[in-house]
């Protein structure tokens, strides 16, 4: 064996970073137990220790947010407030940008569809449109179908969805591009640089759905020139239960507040109300302290990594798995672009998407469970319209792995996958 892959095995062979549970003990179907294989990172990535040791560290001081003057409440709120300069110094967010905390990506997109709506109730938008793919999840497909005016693209290589997005946008009503950073169905990344520049040269805005980016690779919102930018700490190895929406404060302070309630005005009447500015504008009630401590700490925890170990670990485990299911017989693995391995800088994140010809989803992921102790996704992920355009309208596997995951879970998938081929269900 080559030294290079000596190499590459052994980085591939433990965890880059320890994460909790990552001994997790699974019951088998026949009684005994097997270390668990988590290969659902992508649906909740598990908390690196650091986080959860952070989150211990913070507890003692959970108080009242904003509105307390006692000792615990000045370190809850510094904490939070200290969080978004953590989050905007992790997207490399412009000075003037809002970072606004939010329950999760759909929160986030929800929000800015709020403030878009906003806007296209003003004369001089009236009939600005909404520009997506059709591969979103459904967090950023919903919320813009919603909407009077848009339009939606589709393209079986990246640049041939460039060249479609062009002509939308020359058309000339477009206010907005919504676009995915990483497909949560097959892992595959799409030039989000290339997307703003042409948003921006017709006089459009760009917002990313960074769920599945943003845990994978740097994102710097500034240098891409992205306008608004929506993730999930429970995807970004923090607990659940925080999310953010970062981007141009001006369509943030002027939109519909996200939620009616305390804290998001500057002055209330009987009959009337004056909203404030700023994040507190979109974030009434009490806010999630530890959820938005232990999501910044996961970014200055990512923000740390060496890029090129991180890209490493991921890619080894991801040619790893690919190709060992494509060795097996009967095994599809599927992808949305035909050119996305070679397009720029894109590729894939931990995530692949396959089938069995001849078995259902449902019942391969349950037997993989419980034969093998190993845990993926099956289903329709949120996005139906891209699994149709795949022709998995009933489904198909995922499996998503990253910090904490090893070759070793990624085997197990692969034999428990040949084990089913050969004996059957
Ligand atoms: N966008 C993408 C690409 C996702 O993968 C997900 C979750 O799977 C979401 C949005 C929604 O994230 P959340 O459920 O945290 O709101």
């Amino acid at each position: 064996m080559s030294s290079a892959i000596l190499e590459n095995i052994s980085l591939a062979s433990s965890p880059l970073l320890p994460v909790v549970g990552n001994d997790l003990k699974a019951p088998l179907i026949h009684g005994a137990s097997v270390r668990y294989a988590n290969l659902d990172y992508a649906a909740s990535a598990p908390a690196v220790e650091d986080v959860a040791a952070h989150l211990a560290q913070i507890l003692p001081y959970y108080a009242s947010v904003h509105r307390g003057a006692g000792f615990a409440s000045q370190v809850s709120t510094s904490v939070y407030e200290n969080a978004r300069h953590i989050v905007a110094n992790f997207l490399g967010a412009r000075p003037d940008d809002t970072v606004i905390f939010t329950r999760n990506t759909t929160d986030s997109l929800n929000l800015l569809a709020g403030c878009v709506q906003t806007l296209l109730e003003s004369n001089s938008n009236a009939n600005g449109e909404v520009l997506y793919l059709d591969i979103e999840h459904h967090a950023n497909l919903l919320p813009w179908q919603a909407l009077p005016h848009r339009s939606v693209v589709a393209g079986d290589t990246i640049a041939a969805t460039l060249s479609r997005v062009e002509t939308q946008l020359r058309a000339g009503n477009v206010v907005l591009l919504a676009i995915t950073g990483a497909s949560n169905v097959t892992g595959e990344v799409l030039p989000v640089a290339e997307f703003s520049a042409l948003a921006h040269k017709y006089g459009a805005r760009i917002v990313v759905d960074a769920a599945q980016l943003a845990p994978h690779r740097r994102i710097d919102i500034a240098a891409s020139g992205i306008d608004y930018v929506a993730f999930s700490g429970h995807k970004l190895y923090a607990p659940f239960g925080a999310g953010v929406l970062v981007g141009r404060s001006d369509w943030l302070d002027t939109g519909k507040p996200h939620l009616a309630g305390g804290g998001a005005v500057k002055d209330v009447r009987m009959e009337s109300v004056l909203w404030t500015q700023g994040p507190a504008r979109h974030e009434a009630g009490s806010p999630n302290v530890l959820g938005a401590a232990t999501l910044a700490r996961a970014a200055q925890v990512l923000g740390a990594l060496d890029a090129n170990q991180w890209h490493d670990h991921e890619q080894q485990l991801r040619s790893h798995l690919v190709s060992g299911l494509q060795e097996l017989d009967g095994v599809t693995v599927h992808q949305l672009f035909t050119d996305s391995d070679a397009y720029a800088e894109c590729g894939s994140i931990g995530v692949v998407n396959f089938s069995i010809a001849g078995y259902d989803a449902g019942l391969v992921a349950a037997y993989l469970s419980a034969e093998h102790g190993v845990g993926v996704r099956d289903g329709k992920f949120c996005a139906h319209p891209a699994l149709r355009r795949l022709g998995l309208a009933s489904g198909s596997l995922r499996a998503s792995f990253g910090l904490g995951s090893r070759l070793e879970d990624a085997q197990r998938l692969i034999d428990g996958v040949g084990a089913l081929l050969r004996n059957g269900l």
